[in-house]
């Protein structure tokens, strides 16, 4: 059984000519000769690059439709009728409207959150940077944290650098930062994510000290999927631009060649790829210790469905700098730039797995202290499966080492 349905799939823009199609391979049961089609085998022959990531880049957000045989709608909510929580166990008062879900997270500076609940990383990817102040202003009025992404200042065309090349104005943070404050009523945060790039950049010394911001995320790769961001430029000044600004570019902007590519048209993109950080218990702690001096109240880290080994590395990591909040990612989805496959096939990607393992492995790490869990299934769409979430808090967090103080 296949999980998928290989060789055609919307977010390519690619589908079969038949409607009968071989279930392991996804060829139609009778290839024609100078077919016409547009699945998978018949593009990649020609074009094969458009292939690699979900399009078209910037308008879309991403999901794979790999059907694994086990999610959260094989759970359902056990009630009982004994007690009561967020709201008096009395039948005068304990209707479902009055049911509080106000939550907290944190360690010494806590935040609090009328739902348990974040919003995605929205960083640099175009219909990010084009939504922004709906999300930003959706989780104010909700109470619930946002999360600026990584690049928003290194992609902006109006970043100003000082003399160091640091940031000295970022213009579209600074639009950020100010449309969620607007409707804040002391319910939730803003993150603001640091990959590579934006520490080089001094990211977090111009939002702690022009904007700030007192919550700083620093990230294991890509969120879920251990690679760096990566945009789309179709735009060779723009490539130069950011090239400049120390991003990873390909094919290279600046070689000889691939300008008079791009003038012929043969070259009709860039690639801005943001490094990949490589895990160090050492510079990790001394980052986090950096960024607290830096004033950052409290300091994040997302990482993604890794194998255990690196889960188990997150959790201690984490515990031992005593770090506000752990995001373990699933791998399923984006805005758009992740390679079409690393949505579909990398990590652990039924979020019921995540938890499955962040059980096992806070279970055998014994010294793991002073954290409050919140289980969020990434991407959620349905608002039972949150319910059921809020269910296997208790059942899950609490029967393993996790002090809850
Ligand atoms: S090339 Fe055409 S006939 Fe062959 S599998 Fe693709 S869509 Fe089907």
């Amino acid at each position: 059984m296949n999980l998928h349905r290989p060789n055609a799939n919307e977010a390519l823009q690619t589908k079969n000519r038949s409607r009968s199609v071989a279930p392991q391979s996804g060829i139609c049961s009778r290839c024609v000769d100078g077919c016409k089609g547009n699945c998978d085998l018949f593009k990649s022959t020609f074009r094969g690059r458009e292939l690699l990531y979900p399009s078209p880049f910037g308008s879309i957000t991403a999901g794979t439709d790999k059907d694994y045989p086990v999610d959260y709608s094989h759970l359902n909510i056990m009630g009982y009728a004994i007690g009561a929580e967020g709201i008096e166990a009395h039948p005068d008062h304990a209707i479902f409207p009055e049911v509080t879900t106000d939550t907290w997270y944190g360690t010494t500076e806590k935040v609090k959150m009328k739902i348990p609940m974040f919003t995605g990383a929205l960083g640099s990817t175009e219909i990010a940077r084009a939504n922004w102040e709906h999300f930003a202003v959706g989780a104010a009025i909700t109470g619930i944290s946002l999360v600026c992404g990584e690049n928003v200042c290194g992609i902006d065309p109006k970043l100003e650098l000082d003399k160091n090349g640091m940031v000295k104005k970022a213009p579209d943070m600074e639009r950020r930062v100010e449309q969620y404050r607007r409707y804040h009523e002391g319910y939730g945060d803003i993150m603001v994510q640091m990959n590579i790039e934006d520490t080089r950049l001094g990211v977090a010394e111009y939002v702690i000290d022009k904007l700030g911001v007192e919550t700083i995320e620093l990230k294991w790769g890509q969120g879920a999927k251990c690679i760096g961001g990566e945009i789309k430029v179709d735009n060779i000044e723009r490539a130069q631009e950011l090239q400049k600004r120390g991003y990873l570019v390909t094919p290279d902007p600046s070689s000889k060649s691939n300008q008079k590519a791009f003038k012929d048209g043969a070259i009709r993109e860039f690639e801005r790829h943001s490094r990949v950080g490589f895990l160090d218990q050492e510079d990790f702690m001394r980052e986090v210790d950096r960024v607290r001096k830096l004033g950052a109240k409290r300091i994040t880290l997302k990482t993604g469905a890794y194998p255990m080994r690196e889960l188990a590395m997150a959790i201690r990591w984490s515990s031992d700098a005593k770090i506000s909040l752990l995001t373990i990612d699933g791998a399923p989805g984006g805005t758009g730039m992740s390679p079409w496959r690393m949505m579909s096939e990398w990590g652990v990607l039924p979020y019921i797995f995540i938890l499955w393992r962040m059980t096992c492995v806070s279970g055998l790490l014994k010294r793991v202290h002073g954290y409050r869990i919140l289980l969020l299934p990434a991407a959620f769409h349905q608002k039972i499966i949150f319910l059921k979430l809020l269910h296997l808090e208790p059942l899950i967090v609490r029967r393993y080492v996790w002090d809850v103080p």
